[in-house]
Parts: C-alpha cells; sequence; structure tokens
C-alpha cells in the first residue's frame, strides 16, 4: 500500500519528493485513483498538497489572474475574477469532465497530467500562460508553449510541483470560442477540442486531442474576411493533425471533426470580434 503524506509547506512537500522512493504528488486524485485502479499506476509515496496553505489563492493584478495549483478545475470555470480576466480559459475549464470531477480535480493537477485531449490546455495555450514549477532545487516558470513534450510527458523534472499558474489577461476587444467534439456523450474526453482567440490582428488556436501533445498555432488576419481566416485556420492546423485513433474514432473520422471543430471555433470568435 503506497503511503500518503500530508506535508505543511511547499518546502516540506518538495523535499519529501525529493528524498522518498517512486513519490508522487496527489492533487485532487480523480487520474491518480483511475490509474491505480487500472493497475497501470504505481507509487510507493503520496505526496498531498491539501494542506498547503495558500495553494488554493487566486490574485489578479492588471495584467492577469495567478491561480494556486489547488484551485478546483470548478472554481476555474465559476470565478468572477478567471471569467472575466480570462474568459476563453474559464470557457474550457467549463467543458472538462462533469461537476464531480470538476470539484474535485485541481487546475495543477490537470495540466501536470499531461495528457493530450486535456481541454484547459488549450486555452492556456492561447493565452500565453506560464506554470511555476518548484522544487528543492527552487523555482523556474516554465511557458504552457513549452510545457507540453511528448505523449503524456511534460517539461517538469519528477520532483517538481506545479505551484501556480499565470494566465495572461485576455486583450480586450478580442473575441474567443472554446469548442469540444466529442462522440460518445457529452461530458467525455473530446475527439477534438479548439480554443481561438481573434484580436484584431492574429488568430491564435491551440488544439487538444488532435496529435499526442496539445497543440498551439498562430496567423497574421490582418484584412481578411471571416471565411479567408477560416480557411487559412485550416491550412495552419493540418500539418499538426495526427490523432490517435482509440474507441472514440479513427483517425479520419478525428481529422475530419478536427477541422469542424476549428473551423467552428474561429467562425464564431470571429463574430465575437465584429459584434463587440
Ligand atoms: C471520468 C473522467 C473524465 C474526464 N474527462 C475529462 C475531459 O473531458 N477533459 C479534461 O480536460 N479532463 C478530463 N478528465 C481529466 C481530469 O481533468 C483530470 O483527472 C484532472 O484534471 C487531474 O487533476 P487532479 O487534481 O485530480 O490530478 P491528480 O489525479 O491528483 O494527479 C494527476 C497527475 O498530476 C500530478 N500532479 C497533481 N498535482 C500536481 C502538482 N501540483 N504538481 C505536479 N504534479 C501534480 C500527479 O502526480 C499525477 O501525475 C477526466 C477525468 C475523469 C476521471
Amino acid at each position: 500500500m503506497p503511503t500518503l503524506h500530508r506535508p505543511a509547506t511547499l518546502a516540506e512537500a518538495a523535499r519529501l519528493l525529493s528524498t522518498l522512493d517512486n513519490s508522487m504528488v496527489y492533487g485532487g486524485g480523480t487520474a491518480i485513483q483511475i490509474l491505480v485502479k487500472q493497475g497501470i499506476l504505481f507509487a510507493d509515496n503520496f505526496v498531498d498538497l491539501a494542506n498547503v496553505p495558500g495553494l488554493r489563492d487566486i490574485t489578479v493584478d492588471a495584467s492577469g489572474v495567478t491561480v494556486g495549483p489547488m484551485v478546483s478545475v470548478r472554481r476555474m470555470e465559476t470565478d468572477e475574477r478567471v471569467r472575466s480576466v480570462a474568459p476563453l480559459a474559464a470557457a474550457a475549464y467549463h467543458q472538462v469532465a462533469n461537476p464531480r470531477v470538476r470539484n474535485t480535480a485541481s487546475a495543477g493537477g490537470n495540466i501536470a497530467h499531461g495528457d493530450y485531449r486535456l481541454d484547459p490546455p488549450t486555452a492556456l495555450l492561447v493565452l500565453g500562460a506560464t506554470v511555476r514549477a518548484t522544487s528543492v532545487r527552487g523555482t523556474r516558470d516554465i511557458p504552457v508553449r513549452e510545457f507540453f513534450t511528448d505523449f503524456q510527458r511534460t517539461a517538469l523534472d519528477h520532483d517538481e510541483i506545479v505551484s501556480g499558474i499565470r494566465v495572461p489577461a485576455q486583450p480586450a476587444g478580442s473575441g474567443h470560442r472554446f469548442v469540444k467534439s466529442s462522440s460518445l456523450g457529452e461530458n467525455d474526453w473530446p475527439c477534438a477540442s479548439a480554443a481561438v482567440l481573434v484580436t484584431g490582428a492574429e488568430v491564435h488556436i491551440g488544439l487538444g486531442a488532435v496529435a499526442p501533445t496539445p497543440r498551439y498555432v498562430s496567423f497574421d488576419a490582418r484584412g481578411m474576411s471571416d471565411q479567408q481566416a477560416v480557411d487559412a485556420a485550416l491550412e495552419v492546423v493540418e500539418p499538426e493533425l495526427d490523432p490517435i485513433p482509440d474507441v472514440r474514432g479513427g483517425v479520419t473520422y478525428k481529422r475530419r471533426l478536427a477541422r469542424v471543430t476549428v473551423e467552428d471555433a474561429v467562425r464564431s470568435a470571429w463574430k465575437d470580434l465584429q459584434d463587440a
């Protein structure tokens, strides 16, 4: 049976992770519990962050919002400050699984989980968010655009803790949309998801579930019509599409759905911008 450790400070958590054998951080436990039950994950020591003060804080300033790693996905979806500063992020957190999972899962655990199908990273990529990582060696900031390194792999070292996520404020007067397309049910993992931010000059696109890692692309959209922007978006996402076939669909189906999802998100965000 694994041992559950409940450190009272972040420094103690970092020390435990660096010294205990076969240890890992325990956030909300929603992913860990399933992987343990499936016999895929074996750990001797879980370092639970539940009792570390300050890790559930949300702080807002003029340039963005800083989120503690133990802030629940549900709060990311519902907190008025997050919704006002980074509405695209709130929209993506809103689409994670179901209320039961969202109430338990943490923002830090969500991104650290590193699954290619996760919804929130699509918006965090678009908004240029940063992950703060803390270990016994100190603290470093990792741009989310450099965070997802390979299938189920992130830039975190084994003993690093996600100690915060910084989300820059969404530019005023921009249009945004998060679109998630699932084949097995509304609350299920996506076959394809797209977070889109349209400013006067650029289109930014974050893609989930269409490749072994979340993907980000952008292009200059100055002078384009909505149809030209959709066509340009489909052209820039095409090389990124490398879906993994599974029970939710084959490669051809997922590629097609990815294109439909991107078109929907770009068209809707573009319309928001024009209506603003
Ligand atoms: C039924 C179900 C459906 C789901 N559907 C979706 C979906 O549609 N969209 C979606 O986006 N997600 C979905 N998920 C995934 C869900 O978002 C993740 O399980 C959840 O976000 C993980 O957060 P957690 O806090 O529970 O992480 P945990 O289970 O505690 O940990 C997950 C991983 O992150 C690590 N970790 C946790 N916290 C930290 C930290 N602070 N620093 C470093 N590493 C850490 C752990 O060591 C572990 O490797 C679904 C999950 C379930 C159970």
